[in-house]
């Protein structure tokens, strides 16, 4: 298990990756003011929240969702970031996100517009690295994994390791394990897969360009949609809990690992071969779902 929920900052997530190069870029703007959108319970968020702080900017959150009456997990963690959460609608987000920022501007603040999940071409340079850093603690420790699994969503994270693992001459098989409804299909993602992972390597230089047939998909474990965990979720919880005193969050690491963990029970992965999970983390999420989960 190659361990993100353990980043450093504030509670740890893939999102510190791709933010390390997405503030990178706002400095090098004299932007001071990070502007982003999610969902409620988004770890993106929380961790953008954080980030700002420790970059000595201001954050201002979209967040689709109905403020409850006692903030819990992630959306806790945004108010003690402190953090300026602006509520809305799903169908309104989008649009909120950008005239929240023309609002910043006009009162004479420079704001830095951060897209949903941090998956652009910048932020996805965090999991070109990543993958970099992977292939050379693997080599370390003589390991070749056959497959690296994860949960996919936005895509910034599967368009950073596609690309890493083609430079590093990765061969095994990157798959993500899909989290997000609306991205079910062979429709509308691989594309956008494409189009981030291609912006990524012309940024680094990189003289390689990814096609469709480079992503590794799997869309069987989409339950009841995002963000609605059930028992394939709630068990895989337990069992890593239980087993190896391991946390994973509702909403992204739990269906991933419980996708894997069944993938193995149908012999989709044999006993002979090397499979390494990515741990993207989300452990806050836990909090937001205990009263589903948390009586037995
Ligand atoms: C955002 C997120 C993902 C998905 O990463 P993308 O780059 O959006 O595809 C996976 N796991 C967790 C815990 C996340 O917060």
């Amino acid at each position: 298990m190659k361990r993100d929920d353990l980043t450093s900052l504030g509670m740890g997530g893939n999102k510190t990756r791709k933010l390390e190069f997405l503030i990178g870029e706002a400095l090098e703007q004299k932007k001071d003011t990070l502007v982003t959108a999610g969902g409620i319970q988004s770890n993106h968020c929380r961790l953008t929240a954080a980030a700002a702080r420790k970059a000595g900017l201001d954050c201002h959150l979209v967040l689709n969702g109905t403020p409850p009456e006692n903030p819990n997990g992630n959306l806790l963690l945004d108010t003690l970031f402190g953090a300026k959460i602006h509520f809305c609608n799903r169908e309104e987000r989008d649009e909120r996100l950008f005239l929240v920022a023309d609002e910043l501007e006009e009162k004479g603040k420079k704001p830095y517009v951060i897209p949903v999940g941090g998956s652009n071409s910048v932020g996805s340079v965090g999991y070109v690295d990543a993958m970099l850093e992977l292939v050379n603690q693997m080599d370390d420790l003589s390991i070749t994994p056959d497959a690296i699994v994860f949960a996919t969503s936005s895509g910034g994270t599967q368009a950073g390791l596609a690309l890493g693992a083609k430079l590093a001459g990765f061969k095994g098989d990157v798959l993500g394990i899909s989290i997000d409804q609306v991205q079910a299909g062979p429709g509308p993602f691989p594309p956008v897969l494409t189009e981030i992972a291609n912006g990524a390597a012309a940024r680094i230089g990189a003289d390689i360009r990814l096609t469709e047939s480079d992503f590794s998909l799997n869309y069987d474990y989409l339950g009841a949609g995002y963000a609605m965990p059930g028992e394939l979720e709630f068990n895989a919880i337990r069992d890593l809990a239980c087993h190896e005193g391991i946390l994973l969050g509702p909403v992204y690491t739990a269906r991933a690992m419980g996708g894997l963990l069944d993938l193995i029970k149908k012999g989709y992965f044999t006993k002979d071969q090397t499979v390494l999970f990515w741990h993207t983390g989300g452990t806050p999420e836990l909090f937001a779902w205990a009263d589903q989960f948390g009586k037995d």
